[in-house]
Formats: C-alpha cells, sequence, structure tokens
C-alpha cells in the first residue's frame, strides 16, 4: 500500500506507523496526509501518488463513526500537512482539526453540495447531539467524489507547489475514473422494476439522490441507532407496499434487525457496502462496482 511507513525505534523494533499515526513530514521528507476514513484516504493515495506519505485514521474493519483517536493520532493531525475529513462523520476526528489543524484540515463537506440529514425518530427522540444538518455520507456519490478529487488537488498543489503539476494530473485522472463509474450507476440503475432501497444504516442518501433511488433506512445516519418497534413496522410496511425483494445490510453492523424484517415481509438480505471501511481486496471503484451489481439485482434493472 502506498504511503505505508517503516521505520526502526531504538533495540531495532520494526514498527508500522502508517495506522498508529504521528509520521512527520521531517522522517519522510513528503508531506504527510492524514485520512480519516477509507474512501479519503483511498482518494488521498490516488491523488497524492508517490509525493505524499498517507495515514489512515481509521484501521480496516473498525466502524469509523465510533473512532477514538490515540494521544499520537491527535498528535499526528497536529503536524501532518492536510487532514483530509468529513465534518459530522466522527466527533473525536472533528475535535482534533478543530483543536490541531487549523487551515490544515480539509473538510470534504465544503468541496461539494451536501443533501439534508434524514433523521430516525430514536436518533431525535434520543436527543442524539448532531454536528452537523447535513447527511455526511457524500462519498457514496462518484461524481461527488470526481469532484472532490479535483478539490483535493488543488489543495495538495498549494500545500506543496513543487509538485503541484502531478497532483493536478492524478487529480484528473481519478475525476475521469470516477465519471466513468458515476456513468456506469446511471446507465445500470436507468430502468429497473423497483426504485426503492431498504438499507440497515441510512448511508445511501447521496446515491439515492443522484441515480433517482428511494432510500428507506431503517437505522439512523448513526449505525449505532437502534431501531424502535414502530419505526421497524414502518419499514416493514414500506417493503410490502414497494414490493421490496431485498433487504440490504452491511459488514460492520449486526445484520440482526435486516434480518428480522426480512423474514417479515418475505425478502431476502444482501450487502450494500457503505465504504467506510476497505472492501476485501479491493478499493471504492471496485466496492462500488460490487453495490452496483448487488442493486442491480435487487431492484430488478435491465
Ligand atoms: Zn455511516
Amino acid at each position: 500500500m502506498p504511503g505505508n511507513v517503516v521505520r526502526f525505534i531504538a533495540g531495532s523494533t520494526l514498527v508500522l506507523t502508517a495506522a498508529c499515526g504521528g509520521t512527520t513530514a521531517a522522517e519522510t521528507g513528503k508531506p504527510v496526509v492524514d485520512a480519516a476514513f477509507f474512501p479519503l484516504q483511498w482518494l488521498a493515495e490516488k491523488v497524492g501518488g508517490p509525493d505524499v506519505t498517507v495515514e489512515g485514521l481509521t484501521k480496516p474493519g473498525v466502524e469509523p463513526h465510533d473512532l477514538e483517536l490515540t494521544p499520537q493520532q491527535v498528535a499526528g493531525v497536529a503536524k501532518a500537512s492536510l487532514v483530509v475529513y468529513v465534518k459530522g462523520v466522527q466527533p473525536a476526528v472533528d475535535e482534533a482539526v478543530a483543536q490541531h489543524a487549523g487551515d490544515r484540515g480539509f473538510d470534504a463537506a465544503t468541496a461539494v453540495p451536501t443533501l439534508e440529514a434524514v433523521h430516525s425518530e430514536e436518533e431525535e427522540a434520543h436527543g442524539h447531539e448532531e454536528e452537523v444538518a447535513y447527511d455526511p455520507h457524500l462519498w457514496l456519490d462518484p461524481s461527488r467524489m470526481a469532484t472532490l478529487a479535483t478539490a483535493l488537488g488543488g489543495r495538495l498543489a498549494e500545500a506543496d507547489p513543487a509538485h503541484g503539476a502531478a497532483y493536478k494530473e492524478r487529480a484528473k485522472q481519478t475525476a475521469a475514473a470516477l465519471t466513468t463509474l458515476d456513468a456506469e450507476f446511471a446507465k445500470g440503475l436507468e430502468t429497473c422494476a423497483s426504485r426503492t432501497i431498504v438499507t440497515a444504516h441510512t448511508a445511501f442518501g447521496y446515491l439515492a439522490n443522484r441515480y433517482k433511488l428511494e432510500q428507506v433506512g431503517i437505522g439512523g445516519i448513526d449505525p449505532d441507532a437502534e431501531p424502535s418497534p414502530a419505526r421497524l413496522a414502518e419499514a416493514a410496511r414500506i417493503a410490502k407496499e414497494k414490493k421490496v425483494t431485498t433487504i440490504f445490510t452491511e459488514e460492520l453492523v449486526s445484520p440482526k434487525v435486516a434480518e428480522v424484517l426480512a423474514s417479515e415481509v418475505g425478502a431476502k438480505t444482501a450487502v450494500l457496502n457503505p465504504l467506510e471501511s476497505p472492501p476485501q481486496g479491493g478499493d471504492y471503484i471496485s466496492g462500488m462496482t460490487a453495490n452496483l451489481t448487488e442493486l442491480r439485482t435487487a431492484l430488478g434493472c435491465q
């Protein structure tokens, strides 16, 4: 993986610092980009290429909404050349950026148009404290990711003008690949028997908005929010009315609720990956392509 940095500590203990945070430009001779979680890390590696060291703040397999930062990671945020994050996903990262990164923070939500958050009744009833009024899951729209690639290229060129042309060229190539992916989604989801997706965690608002699908989230924007019996009953009613064949679940959230709902309405379950963590053996493009295949099957697309 590009961006992993291996160094020796006294006593020759080999330490992988990429996942722990705290690498500095002085150690690597390159700008260090801290990326909050998987899709941003992928984008930073694509656009930064060999000219940066990318550190992911969220380890693979960890649900990023719950992330706690180690003191070393907070120190890393304070020293990084750029911190790429989405305000509203991870309170710990938002706080570390506000306190320690200042204008070295790059909030992806400021680079693309955001959509208003749709909160479940449970989140509202619990007074779930929301930092932002928009839905933060903007990386699930490839066209917004393309815009983000270009914006990130511009920010890296500002931070490291000596490699400005290389950042901009890689940004252009990455944006082109994402635009191709966007066109594949538009075409693949153009003519479908159903346009309703029932999801475990309300992460697919941008994807639904972009490709004219209707998302019915069982849980909330925060996957830890347990749905109430009333919310489950409402989701079951909509699923039956819309003749939904598939209830979507995801790898990092317990499938129990989705399974209960699926058996109640006579549907099956399938995995739709919100890509908050890297897909097995794949990247953002392959993960999204797998999502498109799942959606086409579930929705009966031609
Ligand atoms: Zn999420």
